[in-house]
């Protein structure tokens, strides 16, 4: 039977139960291998694995499951999706340059612009939904240009393909964060990405429970490159953490299929209410990027943001909520309401962040899995609320 013929929904449930030792028992799950070292058989012939810092069997499991579904040939498991990220990020050299998009993840704005400079890399922000001016910001020593789509917090959409025949053009590589999409929606390494990374922190494990990275290649050379990073580097996801994540991964369908039909109902609810100046969604046909987004991808995913006309106003809605965690993240099975001003974006200085649009009236929403109409009504009584504390200037 071939897997890929199969849709990725009924992939997804199998991918990580085909190894040995599940054939031979007949296991539906993989078990969690808690061994740091492995005896081995012949004094000068080693087996499969030797350290678990190298390779672990529950590991590999999980590794082996994100390569198949996202069409790579590689995928390796890390600490943190920043672990992951990093790790990309070590492929490169000192004198090097990279081209980021400039609505990038809190998080790696840190690093690219707090710990590579001190190795001898630099970076330039771009708005990578627009081609020439990413082209402008090309150099000769650059080698990587780092994509988010649908971007956070803003849901900023990239032409993929665009992107990717401007890298191969000037040898440059590309990689995308797929956080937002996951490889359900959005398969970057057939439009010609070379390496994905995810914070399986999100979506891929989808219960809130767990740390996680995971990075895909799409050649075998750059797999190895990254694999001997991650070995070197250390900072592997452990057995017990990747066993949880395969769970995870699953029910990702389901969970997904629900979230994003609930989040396009929540984003229309939104688009029509008067308290709210702006909605972003890809899904909405008022969105920049709808078009763009809709060729490359299959949904607009699971999470949004709204602008309210000011800072007292969002906290007067964060306060009057009452169905969503207030809290960083997103991607669980309950859904999340954060302020990215001093969350996600809080390691962004505030003109930094005013030029990426992300206001002080700024929410963005993680829809999870309660009833959507549980959720529109708890939106609407805090909206009342909202604009019965807040004077509103015309
Ligand atoms: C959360 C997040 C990260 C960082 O992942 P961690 O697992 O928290 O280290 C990177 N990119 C995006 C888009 C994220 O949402």
């Amino acid at each position: 039977m071939s897997l890929n013929k199969e849709r990725l929904e009924t992939t997804i449930i199998h991918a990580s139960t085909r190894g040995d030792y599940e054939q031979k028992t007949g296991a539906v799950n993989v078990p969690i291998y808690l061994s740091s070292t492995f005896h081995q058989e012949s004094f000068d012939a080693f087996g499969p694995y030797d350290y678990s810092r190298s390779g672990n069997p529950t590991r590999d499991a999980l590794e082996k499951t994100i390569a198949s579904l996202e069409g790579g040939s590689r995928g390796l498991a890390f600490a943190s999706g920043m672990a992951a990220i990093s790790a990309t990020f070590m492929l490169l050299s000192s004198g090097d340059h990279i081209v980021v998009t400039q609505d990038v993840y809190g998080g790696t704005y840190r690093f690219v612009t707090e710990v590579l400079p001190k190795f001898g890399i630099d970076h330039t922000f771009v708005d990578l939904a627009n081609v020439d001016e990413t082209a402008r910001a090309i150099r000769p020593n650059t080698k990587v240009i780092y994509i988010e789509t649908p971007s956070n917090p803003r849901l900023g959409i990239t032409d993929i393909k665009a992107i990717v025949e401007l890298a191969k053009l000037n040898d440059c590589l590309t990689f995308l964060d797929n956080t937002f999409m996951s490889p359900l929606y959005q398969r970057p390494l057939d439009l010609g990405v070379d390496i994905v990374v995810h914070s399986a922190t999100k979506f891929l494990s989808g219960h809130s429970d767990i740390i996680a990275g995971l990075a895909v290649t799409k050649g075998e050379e750059l797999g190895n490159r990254l694999a001997f990073i991650q070995n070197s580097f250390g900072s592997i996801l452990g057995a017990q953490d990747s066993y949880a994540l395969i769970q995870g991964i699953k029910t990702l369908g389901a969970r997904l299929t629900q979230s994003s039909e609930s989040a396009s109902k929540i984003a229309s609810y939104l688009n029509d209410h008067p308290l709210v100046d702006e909605v972003f969604y890809p899904g909405l046909a008022s969105h920049p990027g709808h078009a763009i987004h809709s060729k490359q991808s299959t949904s607009p995913g699971a999470v949004l943001s709204f602008r309210l006309p000011n800072r007292d106003a969002a906290k007067a809605f964060v306060e009057n909520v009452r169905i969503p965690v207030f809290a960083v993240s997103l991607g669980g099975v309950e859904s999340i309401l954060s302020y990215p001003a001093t969350m996600s974006h809080a390691a962004m200085p505030k003109e930094q962040r005013e030029k990426r649009g992300i206001t002080d009236g700024l929410l963005r929403f993680s829809v999870g899995l309660e009833h959507v109409d549980d959720l529109i009504a708890d939106f609407d009584q805090a909206l009342i609320k909202t604009s019965e504390k807040v004077a509103i200037p015309n």
